[in-house]
Formats: C-alpha cells, structure tokens, sequence
C-alpha cells in the first residue's frame, strides 16, 4: 500500500484528493493548518482507517515519522479575497511551504506534485494559454502574494529536480468548482450561485466581459491522478477550455436556479485577468486527459449542493 501525504488536504481541491486517493487503496495523511481549509470537508474520510488528519502549518518543519511514498502540496489560500486577507502566510506557504515539503519528500525518497496555478500567466497576452507563455504578473500588486510565490515556488520545484534528481511534477490548476467551495470564499462561484438561491442581486465585476473557464472537481482530480502516475516534470495545465464571460456566466447560474436575481455590476478589482482560458493539448497528448463534466452538469450538482448546505 502506498502512503501519500497531501497538504491543505482540509482545502476544497485537497479533501476531494484525499477521498479519491482512499478509493484507489492508498494510506493517505492530510496536513492542514485550517487557515481556509476546514475539517468539515474531511469528516466522511475520518472513519477510514487508511486516512489520517495532522493540523499542521507546513510553512514550519515538517516531521512524518511513515515511510512516504507521495507528497502533494496543494497547502494555499486560493481565493483572491482569502490571499489578499493573509497575502504573508500566503508567500510563506508557497516559498518556505514549498521548501519543507521538497525538503521531506527528498528525505523520503518520495516522488512530488506541486498544485500550482493559472495565476502564473497574470493577466495574459495571448489567449488560451500553453504551458511555454511565461506571464505577465504584476509583482508589486495585490494579486502578486499569490502570483510570486506560485512562480517561486515552480522554479524551488524544478532546482530540486535538476540538482537532485527529485521526481517532481507541477500541475497548473485553472478555475475549479464543485461541491465543497466554502460560501464565503468570495470567488464568482460561490458568489453567484448563494445570491442567486437567496434571490439576492447577481455581484458582475466590471463589465462582465472578462473572461474565465470552469473545470468541475472530479475532472480535475482525475487530471491530477494521472500526472501523478506519469513520468512528467514540467508543468502541465488541468481545467475546462469552455470559456465564458462572466455576464454569461452569471445569467447561466440565473438560469439553472430559476432564480429571480437582478444582475448589478460592481467595480472590478485591481489586476483582475481580463481573460483565462487553458490550452490543454499537452495534457491530451501526454496524460490522454480531458474534462468530461459540461458546465451546466458540474453547475446543477455544485447547485444542488449549495441548497442542502
Ligand atoms: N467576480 C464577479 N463577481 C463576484 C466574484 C467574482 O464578477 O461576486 C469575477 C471576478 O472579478 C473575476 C471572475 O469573476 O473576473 C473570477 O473571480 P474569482 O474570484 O472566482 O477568481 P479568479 O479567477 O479571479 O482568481
């Protein structure tokens, strides 16, 4: 049996890799320091005997006494708003974070994957964005908490690839929804979708003409898997290339909650990306990967979801 260890494994993104790896027969150990994340999204796998919980700051030593076969460090704030609440947690777990878990998996022998992110391509230039563009990231703005320590924490994965052979992987996680998302995270999904159930006004940013693209959770964590288990260590982007403007989007969840929600619009945040779309082709070619949850599917059972909780 393997043993993986996953950080931010409370997250929404890690506790749903968490229960996936359990179904595939792994030991798996979640570390979290609850900064987002919240143990309610692991209390269906505290009963698995293969499943164990530390609360731990990975940003700080990290010791594992069990022989480590995987680490996945998807620990981070996510969310603009959460990052920009804590933007110098936010540094220190994508840089001493990224560290320390290099650092164990190292020590361990074991193989890594760093969740990386869309926010190293900042506010693009071209559109979809392959794997080659390398960005363009305000460093000194308020998004840059996040951006930088992502791109730093990308370049600690390759060095310690390169100088010491560390089988490391990075995935490039775009805009990911599903089941899970905390109500107040304050990202658009969120968002949209509890004002929308409350009747309340839709909040568009800006115009609403900017742009992203929607990949439901389990496409993602399939994606994930697959990296995981391949030879791969460049970066390699995971999401939907179904991209919408954000109008579109606020009258699709309109739509699907029959809800009768004015749309209002309100100033767009500094250094929001005016567009997001990945280019998957290497993912399609080198992992044979692609999503397979269309957007109004994912949105109902994100939806439904929403309403029970
Ligand atoms: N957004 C919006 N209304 C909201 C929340 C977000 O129009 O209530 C917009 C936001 O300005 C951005 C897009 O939705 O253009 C996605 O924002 P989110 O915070 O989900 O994540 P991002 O993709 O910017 O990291």
């Amino acid at each position: 049996m393997k043993t993986v260890l996953v950080t931010g494994g409370a997250g929404f993104i890690g506790s749903h890799l968490c229960g996936f790896l359990l179904s595939k027969g792994f030991k798996v150990i979640a570390m979290d320091n609850l900064a987002t994340g919240g143990l309610k999204n692991i209390e269906h796998l505290r009963s698995n005997q293969n499943f164990s919980y530390i609360h731990h700051d990975v940003s700080k030593h990290i010791a594992v006494s069990e022989e480590l076969d995987f680490v996945l460090h998807f620990a981070s704030p996510a969310s603009p708003i959460d990052y920009q609440k804590i933007p110098i947690q936010t540094l220190k777990v994508g840089s001493l974070g990224t560290h320390n878990t290099l650092g164990l998996a190292l020590a361990k022998k074991a193989k890594y994957l760093l969740a990386s992110t869309s926010e190293v391509y900042g506010d693009p230039l071209v559109n979809p964005q392959p794997e080659t563009y390398w960005g363009n990231v305000n460093c000194v703005g308020i998004r840059g908490c996040y951006d930088e320590a992502k791109r730093f924490a990308e370049a600690l994965a390759m060095a310690y690839h390169r100088i010491h052979k560390l089988d490391t992987k990075i995935v490039r996680i775009f805009n990911t929804y599903g089941p899970g998302m905390r109500k107040d995270d304050g990202r658009v999904v969120p968002n949209f979708i509890t004002q929308a159930l409350k009747n309340e006004p839709i909040t568009v940013y800006g115009d609403g003409k900017q742009t992203r693209s929607f990949c439901y959770v389990s496409d993602l964590i399939d994606g994930v898997f697959s990296l995981m288990s391949s030879s791969l260590n460049e970066p390699v982007n995971i999401g939907n290339p179904d991209e919408h403007t954000i109008l579109e989007f606020a009258e699709i969840i309109k739509e699907l909650t029959k809800s009768k929600s004015k749309i209002i619009f309100k100033p767009l945040p500094v250094d929001d990306p005016h567009i997001r779309c990945p280019d998957i082709s290497k993912a399609m070619k080198e992992l044979k990967w692609k999503p397979k949850v269309a957007l109004k599917e994912g949105l109902s059972s994100t939806i439904e979801w929403f309403r029970k909780n």
